[in-house]
């Protein structure tokens, strides 16, 4: 089956029994038994429901793998990849991380005994300097978040045979559409389900996928054992939303294009980060690993004041000032101070995530509306 098909057929037989085209909301905790232990196949809502079970498998199909999982939140995912870790053990991450992940590794990981290592990934040679016998697991974004940078998915996941070394890649940013890094020889790969995969800014949601049966049933037990699941009304609006993955992701892309066009213009913008376009400097890259390009940009203004930044976020009407990404409605942010706030600055700057650097998820409205916003926000 190919991937539009997917998005709308996948995990969709669960409730057999009535025929119901759509898997029901299973609201329910617990499943009858007819003796102990006899029962169809769900015992208790933490370990299975079978609404959230049609979206397992539709994810993990998406994503070419063979087992999905579904958690509270998309830290909640992380979460359970870092329960599979022990006290000793190293990380090594790219270094221009989604806030929250820089977070839960530092402030919660690294106080557990576990070591975590920051590098710039665009060359591979870096992270196999890092590598040593403690190392277990490399985490990844690409595109990266928010300089759009990006990883060769291939390259590390060489590095990561070799030594036995789990390789995860948050997938967040391309979507199973753009880019599947299972099929790049990923072990895990992760989603803030809450952004393109929902797509409708109206679920907070994670998700794990992964093709080994014994890392599958460890983080099946991890997700039983600590609880981080979510409920099965978010489950059905994520299937509902799943359903034009392939679609919204096509409009994201067209109009992120015609967006980092006018940017790039612009008297007043001083760079464009949008992998897809020419002289951006990891384009290979993502010609070789993407079917597209997607639809998150970042640009640096060249007038060198957070003020100048502040004003032109305050200023948008359509990109609507927010955290978050991935909904079908443009939406503008100010990393330095809002979803990277959480990484110290020398850190920030380090990657190039100056304080006027704005970041746009691009939605799926007209082109000429949202250009006509930044034409008049820019001024
Ligand atoms: C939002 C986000 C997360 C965290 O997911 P939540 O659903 O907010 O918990 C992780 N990684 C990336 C790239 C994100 O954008």
């Amino acid at each position: 089956m190919k991937f539009g098909t997917k998005t709308i057929h996948e995990g969709l037989n669960v409730d057999l029994p009535t025929g119901a085209i759509i898997p029901p909301i299973y609201q329910t905790s617990t499943y009858i038994q007819k003796t102990p232990g006899e029962h169809h196949g769900f015992e208790y809502s933490r370990t299975q429901n079978p609404t959230r079970t049609a979206l397992e498998i539709n994810i993990a199909a998406l994503e070419n793998a063979k087992f999905g999982m579904c958690f509270a939140s998309g830290m909640a995912a992380i979460d359970t990849v870092c329960k599979l870790l022990s006290p000793g053990d190293e990380v090594i991450a790219n270094n221009d991380l989604y806030g929250g992940t820089y977070r839960i590794f530092t402030k919660i990981y690294a106080s557990y005994g576990i070591k975590f290592h920051f590098v710039d990934m665009e060359d591979a040679a870096t992270v196999q300097e890092m590598v040593n016998d403690k190392t277990k697991l490399i985490w990844i974004e690409t595109p990266t978040n928010p300089m759009m940078k990006i990883i060769d998915i291939e390259a590390i996941a060489e590095i990561c045979k070799k030594s036995s070394i789990l390789l995860g890649v948050d997938n967040t940013f391309a979507t199973p559409y753009l880019q599947r890094p299972m099929d790049l020889g990923a072990d895990i790969v992760m989603h803030s389900v809450t952004k393109y995969l929902s797509g409708h800014s109206d679920v907070v949601m994670g998700a794990l996928v992964c093709n080994d049966e014994n890392l599958a049933e460890r983080l099946a037990f991890i997700q039983n054992t600590c609880g981080g699941i979510c409920g099965p009304q978010d489950c059905f609006l994520v299937l509902r939303g799943l359903k034009t993955l392939h679609i919204r992701m096509q409009r994201h892309t067209e109009n992120a294009k015609i967006v980092a066009e006018y940017l790039s213009s612009h008297p007043k913008v001083d760079s464009v980060y949008w992998p897809g376009k020419q002289d951006h400097p990891n384009h290979d890259i993502a010609k070789k690993q993407m079917d597209g390009f997607g639809g998150m940009i970042s640009f640096v203004l060249k007038e060198d004041a957070i003020d100048a930044a502040i004003e032109v976020i305050s200023k948008t009407k359509i990109f609507k000032l927010a955290e978050s990404l991935g909904g079908v409605e443009s939406l503008v942010g100010h990393p330095a101070s809002m979803t990277h706030a959480s990484v110290p600055q020398e850190e920030r700057v380090k990657s190039g995530l100056v304080d006027t650097l704005i970041r746009l998820s691009v939605g799926i409205e007209d082109s000429d509306d949202l250009i006509d916003d930044l034409k008049q926000a820019l001024g």
